[in-house]
């Protein structure tokens, strides 16, 4: 698969302030302008989103870190893909571990992709089980995860979502650390087949696949070259510009 490789920033509800966020965001982008090899998505939260996409784009995409699937109407709180393609919006991530806990279901993940895809958003998927057991029961959840969240998706527009795996255990300061990358090109292989038995095999060879957990510098290199993934998921570490564009820099050098 040859295509730039995709880094995406997870900001989470980080940083305190649309001045400190303004601050990240351009020397962030000041670096990106350096390297072709890959596309970077800045995913803030949602309140900066419109003074960070005010800059001019020079590389570096906004995206959003959920979304609501009615177009309009009484959903106090919420903000629909209509919304954000007005705004300009192109990615949103969909179905985040951290939103699953706070009871999102693989249902309303599918409703969102659905909403996102009408409007020409990219969604970026996420997919990942709590932890790992010797039957490898947790292949059956990933299956399903996908296939939930894929339902009604038409072949045509599987080339514009982004799935990431992102493994419970290995996100967030209590994790035991990023997974190895040989565990990784398993799961890369598995989501491959899970979506050429949904698809075809061309379909499902030509959906990027990233990896979000615990990525740091001292993992990155290895993580995209063993590992199999076109691109990263990063949420602490995108949080820090300085190790931010260190990223930017390995993942750029890897061929
Ligand atoms: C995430 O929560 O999506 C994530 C990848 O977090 P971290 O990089 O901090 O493990």
């Amino acid at each position: 698969m040859t295509q730039k490789k995709i880094i995406v920033a997870n900001w989470k509800m980080n940083p305190e302030s649309v001045a400190e966020a303004k601050k990240l965001f351009i020397t962030v982008k000041r670096s990106a302008k350096k390297y072709r090899k890959s596309s970077i998505v800045i995913c803030p939260p949602s309140l900066y989103i419109q003074t960070l996409l005010s800059f001019p784009r020079g590389g570096v995409s906004v995206g959003a870190q959920n979304v609501f699937w009615e177009p309009k109407g009484s959903f106090t709180g919420e903000i629909s893909a209509v919304q954000l393609a007005k705004e300009r919006v192109d990615y949103c991530i969909v179905g985040h571990s951290e939103r699953r806990e706070l009871g999102e279901t693989d249902e309303q993940v599918n409703k969102k992709i659905l909403a996102l895809l009408k409007v020409g958003i990219t969604p970026i998927l996420c997919i990942g089980e709590k932890e790992r057991d010797h039957d490898a029961f947790y292949l059956a959840h990933i299956k399903d995860q996908i296939k939930e969240a894929l339902s009604g998706v038409k072949q045509k527009d599987l080339s514009n979502i982004l799935i990431a795996y992102e493994p419970i255990w290995a996100i967030g300061s209590k994790a035991k650390g990023a997974i190895q990358p040989e565990e990784l090109h398993q799961m890369t292989i598995y989501i491959r087949k899970v979506l050429s038995d949904l698809y075809s095999q061309r379909t499902a060879f030509n959906v990027p696949i990233l990896y979000g957990g615990s990525v740091d510098q001292s993992n990155a290199e290895d993580i995209m070259k063993r590992g199999e993934v076109q691109g990263l998921l990063i949420g602490r570490a995108s949080l820090d510009a300085h190790v931010f564009t260190d990223i930017i820099t390995i993942v750029n050098s890897v061929s």
